[in-house]
């Protein structure tokens, strides 16, 4: 199983990193090691002294795909969820600055918090979606899936071009803006919607 991250999909999200909008998805990968565990914390890495929550609206792959048509692409998923891509925001910036890979930043243990998958015919058209995170209590970052630059389905032909996308690879779709830190003892709740998705424990 691979996660397939997509990087600056969200407009106001790459004004505040400081991006140009992307022409084209940006990509990157994450290892199988890189779940978090069902019901685990995450626990802080001591490589880094800024780790950001960026909430963002996951699918499932579930068939194999190559050079899939946009189209298309809507039969290679059906389930959704919430995912968080916590991003070692202090490490990510130096590497950006030497115009490294972004594994370091983006791809440790515990980097990728999946939340409980929902069918794709239960819920709202992607475009329709609305999504949240709250950090104990309050709400730190919201978006839609209108929001998106690259919906799914252009996402997916775009990624398959590159990728053999395989049943169970997760893709991660973007995140809104309102990135920000997490510290020991946050508790994070993503929601779809009104239903909660994720919770977790930072450490
Ligand atoms: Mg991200």
């Amino acid at each position: 199983m691979k996660i397939i991250c997509v990087g600056r999909n969200y407009a106001q999200h790459a004004r505040e990193m400081g991006s140009e909008l992307p022409e084209e998805p940006v990509l990157f990968l994450k290892p199988d090691s890189a779940v978090l565990l069902k019901r685990q914390p995450l626990f802080l890495p001591s490589f880094s002294s800024e780790v950001h929550h960026e909430v963002e609206l996951l699918v499932k792959i579930n068939r194999v795909g190559k050079h899939i048509e946009e189209h298309f692409a809507y039969r290679y998923y059906d389930e959704v969820s919430l995912g968080i891509d916590f991003t070692a925001r202090d490490v990510q910036a130096e590497l950006k600055k030497k115009g490294l890979p972004w594994e370091k930043a983006k791809a440790f243990d515990g980097s990728a918090a999946i939340g409980q998958w929902v069918s794709k015919s239960e819920i709202a058209p992607i475009p329709e979606v609305s999504f949240r995170l709250e950090k104990n209590g309050s709400i730190v970052q919201k978006g839609t899936g209108a929001e998106m630059i690259f919906s799914v389905d252009r996402l997916i032909a775009y990624i398959s071009r590159y990728f053999t996308l395989k049943k169970g690879d997760v893709l991660f779709t973007g995140t809104p803006e309102g990135v920000g830190p997490v510290s020991a003892d946050d508790r994070l709740k993503a929601f779809l919607g009104d239903q909660c998705l994720l919770e977790l424990l930072v450490k």
